[in-house]
């Protein structure tokens, strides 16, 4: 039997290039891999385990639905669903949700409901405005509109039906749309995670807000990375005080377990009737279950507070560790979504923290991205911070 961390298997397709361990369990902020290395989680699991790892309340209520039904079918009505999708509703204001199992997923539903949308106003070429370094995923129309042009090559044609736009320009937004009578939405993350953790500005959020009213366009935010509770707010929107229409959720909802939801108001909330569109698994008892209990021990627990402290420390304690290094750019991000960029490709930073005991991963080449649960404690980040610095230092002064 070959070694788990064997950096290739001949069996598993070559989609990833890999840091060279597997981990085996966690506790808490950390983890240790099948060596008996421990590692302190800067990554979550990239944003996705927001208990952190063993829960001693999530776990135990995961084995208990495990144990009465992990799936049943959308053929029949699952309870879980109405108890999440109202809870959703509640903390979003919005009116109703839909249930499926990724961030891609859900942004592919966003992008069929501003299909229908145009379809049902008899549209020939309906379009989504998205924006320039953005990120929704890699189905075929996520990855159209996703920015990126590595993730496009190889893969087309795109679908068609986007207008790229830059973020935080509305002037730019209205010129790109000008001649376009068949605009139905516009699409972006409020803090753009893969593009290198570049925020939406307030005053963008409300200006696109008014200019979606005005037009009738629905206004539709990825919130996949930088919802749930990571930026201090239950959703990152929330920071403008401004409702979108429809809003995508996956990555940190169900603490691990897959999930994506789609959240709608009135304007998009009836779009999909029967037939038009569904999920084998989304919904499931099990996901729906995770995504309550997430849910309820963060309320319990504070960790919206907690992550928009922690968060503060954390960029704080970054500035003082890694400020006066040569080639640092500066430390971004809200909460604990938070990047630190450097003036040069540092990719190589992964497998070096990863071996100095921190798990964290780099975007948009040259930003160090840290995402952690938002379980972490003042005392988890300063360590988080400690372990970072001679790291960065030994890679930019080498
Ligand atoms: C991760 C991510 C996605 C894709 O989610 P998957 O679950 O990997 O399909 C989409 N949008 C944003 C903003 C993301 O961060």
């Amino acid at each position: 039997m070959s070694s788990p961390t064997e950096p290739t298997s001949p069996h598993v397709m070559n989609t990833y290039g890999r840091v060279n361990i597997a981990l085996s369990h966690g506790q808490g902020v950390r983890v240790w891999d099948t060596n008996g290395r421990e590692y302190l989680d800067g990554l979550g699991g990239i944003a996705v385990n927001t208990l952190g790892h063993n829960h001693p309340q999530l776990v135990p209520a995961l084995q208990e639905q495990i144990s009465q039904i992990i799936h049943s079918s959308n053929y029949y009505h699952v309870p879980g669903q109405e108890i999440l999708a109202s809870k959703l509703v509640e903390l979003s204001g919005l009116e109703n949700a839909f249930f499926c199992n990724s961030g891609l997923e859900a942004n592919e539903a966003c992008l069929k409901l501003a299909r229908k949308l145009g379809n049902d106003r008899g549209y020939k070429n309906p379009k989504v405005v998205v924006c320039e370094h953005a990120f929704h995923g890699r189905s075929l129309a996520t990855l159209s509109a996703t920015a990126n042009p590595k993730i496009h090559q190889g893969f087309y044609p795109l679908v068609e039906g986007f207008i790229r736009v830059p973020l935080n320009d509305i002037e730019g937004l209205k010129q790109a749309t000008a001649n376009d009578p068949e605009v139905v939405a516009v699409f972006f993350e409020v803090i753009q995670g893969e593009g290198g953790i570049h925020p939406a500005r307030i005053e963008y959020l409300q200006a696109v807000r008014q200019l979606c009213n005005e037009r009738d366009w629905l206004m539709m935010v990825d919130e996949v990375q930088c919802g749930m509770g990571r930026t201090g707010k239950w959703f990152a929107h929330q920071w403008a005080g401004i409702q979108p229409d429809v809003m995508a959720l996956a990555k940190g909802l169900g603490s691990g377990v897959p999930i994506g939801a789609v959240v709608a108001g009135p304007k998009a909330a009836h779009l999909f009737q029967p037939g038009n569109h569904g999920t084998t698994f989304g919904g499931n008892p099990l996901a729906m279950r995770a995504g309550i209990e997430t849910i309820r021990i963060m309320e319990q627990d504070h960790l919206l507070d907690n992550a928009q402290r922690v968060g503060e420390h954390l960029q704080q304690a970054l500035r003082n560790t890694l400020g006066q290094l040569p080639g640092f750019v500066e430390v971004r991000g809200t909460g604990l979504m938070i990047g630190v960029e450097l003036d040069r490709p540092c990719g190589a930073l992964i497998q070096q923290a990863a071996d100095a005991g921190l798990l964290i991963s780099v975007t948009a080449e040259r930003v160090i991205r840290i995402i952690p649960p938002l379980i972490i404690t003042e005392a988890e980040a300063d360590e988080l911070a400690q372990r970072l610095e001679p790291v960065v230092r030994q890679f930019l002064t080498s």
